[in-house]
């Protein structure tokens, strides 16, 4: 039975949403979440949580627990917003000045942890042990907070974690995400007065763009999954002072972490001959590094099998009007709302583009559900994602993955031995690699 998740689902309904509202109107970019990780923090609290702030070093991380004896169930909750992606929750481009949720990580943060707390309160009712812990994870937009948390050893002593993210498409993810290298490189040379004294200047955003030019030509020399991005950070001040400081961030992915570390150390080689040949100096910092996604298919097919039994999002017409005018304004094809369940592949789908979340994955058996919270085809980081995540469609997503993610979690409270197959096979892709 799992009327007690139902149940309380349903009673807390009004203030689940209320928080997922309070993250959408204060949206905080990554590592400045102050006041969604306090909102997140206090609705633990007052649903039996115990809750500790500071996590890993981490000033907006926290963790939250409830319940006692095994199994330990993490859930991993997310709420940082996006810089100029503000968006009133309409069905045009309505834009607020300054950061938004166009990642929908408010829904992800509330329904993470309205889970948790369905969860624990089903456990209790039904005198069933087990703990439920939520791990608030900050900066998720910058690659950053479950790594740090991971290396800290987090997640170590977890039976498993689950995640989600809303989506348009219901769905147990198949997805592996790529593995990724975020890392800066600061070049200094000599400044001098550009016109009078070129000759004695040595220019750093000389040795960044040779940088640039040797990756651009890297290109056609690596696997094709390798993806190689970057911005200028730094690149001088005024045109007539050789700039002596210049700074790149690039991003290095790859599909697998082998074929990413290598692409990063070609790209370092390319830093290193630009410094060489411009007589500059260089230096470089990895600000983080993730591992690919390891999938867990035990897990996988448990959460299909709740997916099942709970079934899709139940969208009301107003819902559907409103992400049939988002796909007008897109110019997408209808339908507005996918309403099915897609089933399990079987197979591993490689995607391009990072989470942290893979970074839990190598440390404890881990699990991402994706429901429909948003119109169909639309783009990610993007205004009308922000529209759809402050929007009623958006929260009934929500609602229906909390749903979905507490029955899953009481199912491994109850089946010892899914968690063991779960972890036979966890143990067993890591010793492969
Ligand atoms: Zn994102
Ligand atoms: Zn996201």
């Amino acid at each position: 039975m799992t009327d007690w998740i139902t149940e309380w689902l349903q009673q807390n309904k009004a203030e689940i949403d209320r928080l997922a509202d309070t993250i959408f109107t204060h949206p905080e970019t990554a590592g400045e979440e102050t006041q969604s990780a306090a909102a997140l923090e206090n609705f633990l609290q007052k649903n039996g949580f115990s809750v500790s702030k500071n996590t890993a070093g981490l000033p907006t991380a926290f963790t939250a627990e409830k319940g006692k004896g095994e199994p330990r169930i993490a859930f991993l909750a997310e709420y940082d917003a996006l810089p100029n992606l503000g968006q009133n929750p309409v069905a045009h481009c309505d834009p607020v000045p300054g950061n938004g949720h166009g990642c929908g990580h408010n829904l992800l943060g509330a329904g993470i942890a309205a889970a948790a707390c369905a969860l624990a309160y089903a456990l209790e009712q039904e005198n069933l042990p087990g703990q439920v812990v939520v791990y608030g994870c900050p900066e998720e937009e910058i690659c950053r907070g479950k790594i740090v948390m991971a290396n800290a050893h987090c997640f170590d002593r977890d039976d498993a974690a689950i995640s989600w993210h809303p989506a348009d498409k219901n769905q147990v993810s198949e997805e592996v995400f790529q593995a990724m290298t975020s890392r800066v490189f600061r070049f200094y040379g000599k400044s001098a007065h550009a016109a009078a004294s070129p000759e004695m200047g040595r220019s750093a955003l000389d040795a960044a763009e040779l940088t640039n030019v040797a990756v651009n030509y890297l290109r056609e020399h690596v696997p094709t999954d390798v993806r190689m991005h970057y911005v200028y950070t730094h690149a001088g001040d005024k045109p007539n002072i050789v700039p002596n400081y210049a700074e790149l961030w690039y991003y290095i992915r790859a599909a697998s972490r082998k074929t990413m570390l290598d692409a990063d150390r070609r790209v370092i080689l390319a830093a290193e001959g630009a410094a060489h040949a411009t007589e500059t100096r260089m230096e470089t910092e990895e600000l983080t590094r993730s591992p690919e996604t390891l999938l867990n298919r035990t897990l996988m097919e448990a959460m299909h099998r709740q997916l099942e039994i709970c079934g899709a999002p139940r969208f009301t017409q107003q819902d559907k009007d409103f992400a049939a005018a988002i796909q007008k304004e897109l110019g997408l094809p209808g339908p507005a709302l996918e309403e099915t369940l897609r089933p399990l592949g079987g197979s591993p789908r490689y995607v391009p583009g990072s989470t942290d979340v893979s970074a839990v994955s190598w440390r404890t058996p881990t699990v991402t559900l994706n429901t429909v919270c948003q119109a169909r085809g639309i783009p990610g980081h993007h205004w009308s994602v922000t529209a759809c995540s402050g929007a009623e469609l958006g929260r009934t997503g929500m609602s229906k993955a909390a749903q979905i993610m507490a029955c899953f979690g009481r199912e491994l409270c109850l089946q010892s031995e899914l968690l063991r197959k779960a972890r036979d096979e966890f143990e067993q892709a890591r010793c492969q690699e």
